[in-house]
């Protein structure tokens, strides 16, 4: 099986991107995989710490690794926005193929400094084991929480200026970079956020490192569409499946209000987030 630093390569070569999800629980595992499956995608899961803390960091290794293996299936598993060195080195650990340290709300070289610890940890792994960890780190603010937002946070949303990018590559060696392009996290309630492309293009072209977009959830078609054109080579997901689990299990309890089965109420959860996930692969890449 390729490696996924390999699948992210073809992706930019075929002008598509490879779908990022988060999960918090099995009917997320489940929608997910049962839409990358049908449409033959590869995927990779993502956890943010509050979501490995509630599966499990051993957990949620060993559920994607079964699968992986089972099916002989390119399902990846990325540690979403670990906020220290510790944090990222415990999924390196337990077998995660990416990982993001997240110092974007710190100094720049902070932000250097700690992703650069990341990076080299993740290098002495690969040269021990032989697995290939990717590491992505982010510059530029764009808000934290898949949640509903009335509007977006303050200091969210300052463009990534192409230097910034170039410097932060170099310094720190990382694999892939989240840049502030436009979106911001969450899903935002009072009109919805504009990427700038020719931005992105021009910080993909200087860093030389493919990047990833977040903060997808409510985007327009045409904004994922211009940003994996313009060399978006991931793109996360993840407010618009809770609100697709919530919304499912919501609407389920108060129609069948004497059923406590968690079989029967979490079904519609799982149906309801392949549905999302699979609109979003076909976006993606570019299926009708
Ligand atoms: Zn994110």
């Amino acid at each position: 099986m390729k490696t996924l630093r390999e699948y992210i390569k073809e992706a930019e070569e075929n002008g598509v991107a490879i779908g990022h999800f988060n999960i918090s629980n099995l009917e997320g595992l489940h929608g997910i995989y049962n839409a990358a499956k049908k449409l033959n995608l590869p995927i990779i899961i993502g956890v943010s710490e509050g979501e490995e803390k509630f599966v499990g960091l051993n957990e949620v290794a060993a559920l994607v690794r079964t699968l992986r293996e089972r099916d002989n299936y390119p399902i990846f598993l990325n540690a979403d926005h670990h906020a220290s060195f510790e944090s990222v080195k415990s999924c390196i650990d337990v077998g995660f193929d990416a990982v993001i340290i997240d110092q974007a709300k710190f100094s720049f070289d902070e932000n250097i400094k700690v992703t650069k610890e990341c990076v080299d940890y993740a290098r002495k792994v690969t040269k021990e084991t032989g697995r290939d960890v990717l590491v992505e780190a982010e510059i530029g603010y764009i808000g934290s929480g898949s949640d509903m937002k009335d509007t977006i946070p303050e200091g969210a949303g300052i463009l990534t200026k192409v230097e910034d990018a170039v410097r932060f590559v170099q310094e720190t060696g990382i694999d892939l970079l989240a840049p502030s392009v436009g979106s911001i996290h969450g899903l935002i309630k009072s009109g919805k956020p504009h990427i700038d492309a020719e931005l992105v293009k021009k910080i993909r072209e200087t860093t030389g490192v493919p990047l990833v977009l977040h903060g997808g959830s409510g985007l327009r078609d045409e904004d994922f569409t211009n940003a994996i054109k313009a060399g978006v080579s991931i793109v996360h997901i993840n407010s618009e499946i809770r609100l697709a689990w919530k919304e499912a299990v919501k609407k389920f309890i108060i129609e069948n209000p004497n059923e406590i089965n968690p079989t029967k109420i979490l079904k519609g959860a799982v149906e309801a987030i392949e549905q999302i996930v699979e609109s979003r692969l076909k976006l993606f890449n570019a299926i009708k």
